[in-house]
């Protein structure tokens, strides 16, 4: 207030000097002082004096003004330098002040509205990060799915197709992004169902097709899926076929089939063979000692070879449901090798097939459980016997290979595997159709075999096998050292 006081005095005061100093000069223009030249330098001397005072009042605010101004400009550069939006700070007197007053008014104005674009920004920015991962998590699970998975937008074009899709129907993502689908497809069931999905913007379809992969020429079962997605206001946006192969499926549906069928007939006939000797002992049609005998011998074969057939289903479903637990233990593999030959021996003799065994050493050792490894050997070389023609040779042989593993080759002589059976030999219920004729079987013995030695074992198992020639089953067990119990 002193200062506003102070500043309007000095003003005031300037102006009356300026006022005294024009009525100076002309009063000493007027005709009167003329006759004294006295009084006539005098208001001269008042109109200069007064003069210069002005002119250096004048300067004295100009300069002031100057220097408040350029301290203005000064402040206003460091905030742009600093890349920020501070408040002027200059310590003015004058009208300046409402200037700067009025400045930082819109200043702080322009800091908040600055500071509420960058907040949205920054939020802006965050929701697009979370977006953009949430697509990355979607692309990551439908690139990681072993369906086929092809998405569209609702001009049926292409926006998304993983890895099994574009493999399935043989085109590149990048190539053919955003092209119309029918230009990418060459399905007629696939896009008849996609457009008949957009039609009805149905929720879910499932149809069934058929089709032969691309690459393979293998025939496949499809289950294939569609659903429109919609918006908040139930328009179509786009829409997800989903793929699944259901061949081997459908396969071991058909080989289940096949194992009732066969597993039935399996059963029937060593019952029926029971059943009618049993019938004919009980009408004491066995007339003497020996007939009686063999009437019995059968119904204890049969009783046998049932034994055997559920004792293979039971192991096998036991062994897959992890009951069966291996009880490890250093394992001499010669005398399983010996003890395995000497249960068939009787059955190579009735077809008389001659035995081959050869060790590398007597001492070869494996870490396993005995009664499993001498089932999986035991069914190998039963299978080698059963699956050879009389008179042919088998052998069994062992050795330790570079790694210190034991290898065990069961090789026939005998009718062989085609070759497109050779990927399913050990699949469970698999009978090669063409030796099935040659003896009867359940089709779970390879499977046995493989799930106790890798499985169990950790072991490998794999087979070399010619039509017409015979077949080399080769089996391989981590070694041992020593027979001594750890
Ligand atoms: P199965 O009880 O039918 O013998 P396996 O699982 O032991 O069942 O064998 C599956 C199929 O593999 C057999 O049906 C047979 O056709 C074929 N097979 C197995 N071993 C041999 C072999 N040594 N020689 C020829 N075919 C074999």
């Amino acid at each position: 207030m002193k200062l506003f006081l102070t500043r309007r005095l000095v003003l005031t005061l300037l102006v009356l000097i300026i006022l005294a100093g024009n009525i100076a000069f002309l009063i000493a223009q007027f005709p009167l002082a003329q006759s004294s030249s006295m009084v006539r330098w005098f208001f001269w001397l008042i109109y200069a004096l007064v003069t210069i005072v002005a002119a250096v009042s004048i300067e004295l605010i100009r300069r002031r003004y100057v220097l408040a101004i350029g301290r203005i400009r000064d402040q206003l550069r460091q905030f742009e330098q600093a890349d920020r939006i501070g408040m002027i700070m200059v310590d003015v007197d004058n009208e300046l002040a409402d200037l700067v007053t009025e400045i930082n008014h819109y200043l702080t104005n322009v800091r908040f509205r600055f500071e509420r674009d960058d907040l949205e920004h920054k939020e802006l920015q965050l929701q697009a990060s979370v977006s953009e991962t949430e697509t990355r998590q979607v692309e990551a699970v439908i690139f990681s799915i072993s369906d086929a998975v092809i998405v569209t937008d609702k001009y049926d074009e292409l926006l998304m197709a993983n890895e099994a899709a574009q493999e399935l129907y043989d085109f590149c993502l990048d190539r053919n992004y955003r092209s119309p689908i029918d230009q990418v497809i060459n399905d007629d069931d696939l896009l008849g169902l996609i457009r008949r999905g957009h039609r009805e913007r149905s929720k879910n379809i499932i149809c069934q097709f058929e089709r032969v992969h691309p690459v393979s020429g293998k025939k496949l079962d499809l289950k294939v899926l569609f659903s429109c997605v919609l918006d908040a206001d139930g328009q179509v946006i786009g829409g997800v076929v989903v793929i699944h192969d259901i061949t081997s499926e459908k396969e071991i549906v058909r080989m289940k089939d096949d194992f009732v069928n066969s597993i039935s007939h399996e059963l029937k006939t060593p019952l029926a063979g029971i059943s009618a000797y049993a019938e004919l002992l009980a009408d004491n049609e066995a007339d003497n000692v020996a007939a009686h005998k063999q009437f019995c011998r059968v119904i204890q074969d049969q009783s046998n070879r049932l034994n055997h057939l559920i004792d293979a289903i039971l192991d096998s479903s036991r062994l897959e449901s992890g009951l069966l637990k291996p009880s490890f233990e250093p394992l001499s593999v010669a005398e399983i090798i010996d003890d395995v030959a000497a249960i068939m021996r009787p059955q190579m003799q009735e077809k008389n097939i001659e035995l081959a065994i050869s060790f590398e050493s007597d001492d070869l050792v494996i870490y396993a459980d005995r009664d499993m490894i001498h089932q999986a050997l035991l069914n190998l070389l039963s299978n080698a016997v059963k699956y050879s023609l009389a008179g042919r040779k088998v052998s069994i042989s062992a050795d330790r290979n570079d790694v210190g593993q034991v290898v065990i080759e069961v090789q026939d002589q005998g009718v062989g595997i085609p070759e497109d059976s050779l990927e399913h030999i050990f699949d469970k219920f698999y009978r090669v159709p063409q030796n099935s004729n040659l003896a009867g079987g359940t089709g779970l013995g390879l499977h046995l075999v493989r799930e106790i030695i890798q499985t169990m074992h950790d072991g490998q198992i794999s087979v070399d096998s010619r039509p017409g020639k015979g077949s080399t089953f080769t089996v391989t067990l981590p070694g041992h050292h020593s027979l001594q119990v750890i």
